[in-house]
């Protein structure tokens, strides 16, 4: 290994783990300029593709802008909820191409923006593919140019991923999709099939329907939103699909899928999830596979230093270090975000990379995932931090304590009835010996906002007698954290 390096540290992948890290790197060498008179650390980031990786430019960014337009027109579509507030509004309507630019432009808006940061904070950005050829060296270049090799002290895996496409599927990017093709809204079909009923899938539902789509789920697990605390998710399969054109199947595999072709359309034959059986087919306009993302990591020279991936995911320990196939920590080489699979969040990929930095700086960091919170901007949204109820069931009774579960409704929310939205539960699960927060789960109006206050309570190990005598503000949604921790506080055995 080299004894002088080029750079402090290099990070492969400039998505938005990658930016964070380099961010923080420079940042922090800032923070350390002024309270020490220390340099920063010196940071390159080589990128193959785009500045922002898939959530600015085929992920969060565009897909939230998409979710922006359905959230307004399933509202101007709502007659029921427009009278309730005494609006009188006439037919809405939206023009597809103005739409896709609403997404594609906040895309390139924030790209502009995250590139702007890197080069003004003086990260260098190093353009072409990343390979690691040993110990702190890296090599990167375009095809037709020849390669470049730079050495670092500490080096951050930072590739990602890219949509999964299971056997039997066959993507033509026209009528058979994944989220890399929706999200530019080349066409809106009549009838679409889903496959899979994970946030992406569920996102896309909300999308498509609001655009007039009727949409199809395929799932093979036995129930729709098999991530979800089950009773958010029942809660949330009773308002988000049930009065909507969605239907879904499932138990079943999509096991062979076919393009539309010469006038006939796409078609779907689909097995029993547990016997293999063939069951139906499934005749549509287009079929969205959302059946989750696989870590990329294709021309990263692994092999170069006995790094062999699991399952395609980088092995690493709870401080992002890498683990070679014997099972030993590579010295100064780290993975982060989805690449590693720990949390495939664009948030945790950041928070993982500033973990990282915080420890090539001389700090010790292990970040507590159980208090990153997660997602799903559907109309309304659902959100969630920590354990599900039965992940918490489990533990408790591995570790042999009792766990208590308080909730609260949207309709006992003065904000929420003011908005007409009062469909929608808030869930604490919490220990009543102790008083620690296990998981908070919401479903209702701003619930990807609300989850924050429960987030930050986990991360700062803060119990719910802790809170008892916080003020929210009235009348907010935030009333229902307020609610919910008071209740808790009442119900439990905790002094304080
Ligand atoms: P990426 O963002 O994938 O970036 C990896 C980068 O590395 C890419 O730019 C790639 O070109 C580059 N690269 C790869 N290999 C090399 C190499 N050898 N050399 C050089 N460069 C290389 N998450 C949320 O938190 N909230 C959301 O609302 C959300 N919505 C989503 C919606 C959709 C439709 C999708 C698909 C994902 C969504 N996600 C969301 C997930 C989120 O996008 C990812 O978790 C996040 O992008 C992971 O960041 P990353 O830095 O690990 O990788």
């Amino acid at each position: 290994a080299p004894t002088s390096f080029d750079y402090d540290l290099v990070i492969i992948g400039a998505g938005v783990g990658g930016h964070g890290a380099a961010l923080h790197a420079v940042e922090k060498g800032m923070e350390e300029v002024l309270i020490r008179s220390m340099q920063g650390l010196k940071t390159a980031i080589i990128e193959g593709d785009v500045i922002g990786g898939t959530c600015v430019n085929r992920g969060c960014v565009p897909s939230k802008a998409l979710l922006a337009v359905s959230g307004r027109m399933r509202e101007l579509q709502n007659d029921h909820h427009l009278k309730a507030l005494g609006l009188q509004v006439s037919a809405a309507g939206y023009d597809r191409q103005g739409v896709a630019d609403h997404a594609n432009n906040l895309a390139s808006k924030i790209r502009n923006n995250l590139t702007n940061s890197l080069k003004s904070l003086g990260v260098d950005i190093l353009t072409g593919v990343g390979t690691i050829l040993g110990p702190q060296k890296v090599k990167y270049g375009q095809v037709g140019f020849s390669d470049n090799v730079v050495t670092a002290k500490d080096i951050i895996i930072a590739t990602g991923s890219v949509p999964f496409v299971p056997k039997g599927i066959e993507v033509d990017g026209k009528t058979v999709i994944t989220s890399d093709h929706a999200l530019k809204l080349e066409f809106v079909p009549e009838w679409i099939a889903i496959v899979g009923s994970g946030y992406i899938g569920l996102e896309f539902s909300d999308v498509y329907t609001a655009l007039g789509s009727e949409v199809t789920f395929i799932e093979a697990l036995d129930q729709l939103m098999p991530g979800f605390d089950p009773e958010i998710g029942k809660l949330a399969q009773r308002v988000l699909i049930h009065p909507r054109k969605i239907d879904f199947h499932t138990g079943v595999f999509a096991s062979k899928i076919t393009p539309a072709k010469d006038g006939k359309p796409v078609t779907i034959e689909m097995i029993d999830a547990k016997t293999k059986e063939p069951k139906d087919t499934l005749e549509v306009d287009a079929a969205l596979i959302a059946t989750g993302r696989a870590p990329f990591t294709k021309g990263l020279g692994l092999e170069n230093i006995n790094v062999v991936t699991q399952r395609g995911f980088v092995p690493v320990d709870e401080r992002m270090q890498v683990i070679d196939g014997d099972g030993k920590m590579v010295p100064h080489l780290y993975c982060i975000g989805d690449a590693n699979g720990k949390m495939m969040l664009a948030h945790a990929a950041s928070a993982q990379g500033i973990s990282v930095v915080e420890q090539v700086s001389g700090k010790d960091h292990v970040l507590n995932h159980l208090s990153i919170p997660a997602a799903c901007f559907t109309h309304p949204e659902i959100s969630m931090v920590g354990l599900t109820e039965p992940q918490a069931r489990d533990k408790a009774e591995k570790e042999g304590f009792e766990i208590s579960i308080a909730k609260a409704s949207f309709k006992a929310n003065t904000k929420a009835l003011a908005e007409n939205e009062g469909e929608g539960l808030a869930k604490l699960i919490y220990r009543p010996d102790n008083g620690e927060i296990l998981g908070v789960h919401i479903f209702g109006l701003h619930a990807a906002d609300l989850i924050h206050e429960a987030s930050n309570a986990i991360a700062l190990g803060t119990r719910i007698q802790d809170i008892k005598f916080a003020v929210h503000a009235h009348p907010t949604l935030s009333e229902i954290l307020d609610e919910l921790f008071k209740s808790a506080k009442r119900r439990s055995a905790v002094e304080g």
